[in-house]
């Protein structure tokens, strides 16, 4: 047998339990369920399952980002944020978006306009049911169920499993709002092709991230150590060192060195904090908290950003290429001390 053949053999779901899920590598973004050709693969429980017989076609060993990074052993300037072209600092100027959106509702307005444009005709987006520590992915196609998808969720969030949906459905220009761990999977499935990723999915927009938690352990922070449930959260924020929790008659925050425990496992190997694979990546440090910092970083995200910048939709501030440094410093330095703080992703030949 040759070596590629054999290569190839052993690529598969054994392979990628092995290497990725077994020693907690895996930060559940699902990838490889919808990559899987025969649909064997099926997230329970946060954790990719074989649910039938795998034909080691080596698809779902491929796409994910895991067990890439651990073959490839990529380095990681420390004080490197990823391409740039742009930057820009600011808030939607429309109040409906404004009023429900995390920050400055960038997000929403870039793909609610580029709906109404016909720049896309669909965006996988986050939604939630019960609560919104129940992350739900969705096929948005319209502009209304893009703004209810509107707000950040903290845990866990399998989103990519909806990539199968935009083929199923025929879409054929999508937008995808991601963690940077979710840009970077999509990312490769783009490039090997799967699902036809690479004609469909126009535009990534990627969110800064610092880390997810276990929706289990969340629930429990919040129920032991602050006596609140989370049926009634309309909002839940991370900033300045803390948790904030919104509810309809006041707000209650926590720390977030007091939340460590229910920290997801997968997210103690994650270098990305401004996902570095997205064409526009948008967060929050460093900027007032109803606004965006947003950095441009290919022509596709230049272009999605101007089309609602055309329709005055947004009040942004470009920040000039002198000045790149000083307002990006916060987001360097969280940025930094995330590729620091990271476990190290031990390479495959030497296990
Ligand atoms: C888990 C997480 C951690 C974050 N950590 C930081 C941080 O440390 N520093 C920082 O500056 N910013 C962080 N952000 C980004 C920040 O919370 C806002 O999402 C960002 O500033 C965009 O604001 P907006 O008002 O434009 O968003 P909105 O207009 O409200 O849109 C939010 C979009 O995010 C999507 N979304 C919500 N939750 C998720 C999720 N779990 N996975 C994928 N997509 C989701 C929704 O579909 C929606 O399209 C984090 C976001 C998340 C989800
Ligand atoms: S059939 Fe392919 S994608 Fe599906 S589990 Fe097996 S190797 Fe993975
Ligand atoms: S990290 Fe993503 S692609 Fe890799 S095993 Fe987990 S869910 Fe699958
Ligand atoms: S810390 Fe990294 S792995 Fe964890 S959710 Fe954020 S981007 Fe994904």
């Amino acid at each position: 047998m040759s070596e590629q053949i054999e290569k190839k053999r052993k690529a598969n779901f054994a392979l990628l339990n092995r290497e990725v899920i077994k020693p907690g590598y895996c930060v559940s973004c699902g990838g490889c369920e919808a990559v899987c050709p025969i649909f064997v693969i099926s997230m329970e429980q946060l954790k990719p399952k074989l649910v039938g017989g795998c034909i080691s076609c080596g698809a779902c060993v491929d796409v994910c980002l895991r067990y890439k990074q651990r073959i490839e052993q990529p380095e990681h300037q420390e004080e490197s944020i990823g391409e740039i072209l742009e930057i820009y600092i600011g808030r939607s100027k429309i109040d409906e978006i404004s009023s429900k959106s995390q920050n400055g509702g960038i997000v929403t307005t870039l793909l609610t306009n580029a709906m109404k444009k016909g720049k896309i005709d669909s965006a996988i987006v986050t939604s939630h049911v019960n609560d919104l520590l129940n992350p739900v992915p969705t096929l948005a196609l319209s502009e209304f169920e893009i703004l209810k998808a509107a707000r950040s969720k903290y845990t866990l969030n399998p989103l990519l499993t909806k990539l199968t949906a935009i083929k199923l459905s025929h879409k054929k220009k999508v937008a995808v709002v991601g963690l940077p761990c979710h840009t970077e999977t999509l990312n490769n499935a783009i490039q090997m092709k799967n699902l036809g990723a690479d004609f469909r999915v126009k535009y990534k927009i990627g969110l800064f991230c610092m880390s997810s938690y276990s929706p289990v352990s969340f629930r429990d922070i919040i129920s032991s150590n602050l006596g609140l449930s989370a049926e009634t959260l309309t909002k839940t924020d991370c900033a300045r060192g803390k948790f904030f929790f919104v509810y309809p008659d006041g707000v209650t925050d926590i720390k977030i060195k007091e939340c460590k425990e229910a920290k997801a496992l997968g997210c103690a190997f994650c270098k990305d904090f401004s996902a570095e694979f997205a064409d526009i990546s948008i967060g929050n440090i460093g900027v007032d908290d109803d606004s965006n910092i947003i950095i441009i970083r290919t022509e596709a995200g230049k272009e999605l950003f101007e089309v609602a910048l055309k329709e005055n939709l947004l009040d942004v501030e470009k920040i000039d290429e002198s000045n790149w440094a000083e307002k990006l410093a916060p987001a360097i330095k969280l940025s930094s001390s995330k590729k620091r703080g990271a476990k190290p992703l031990l390479p495959i030949e030497s296990q």
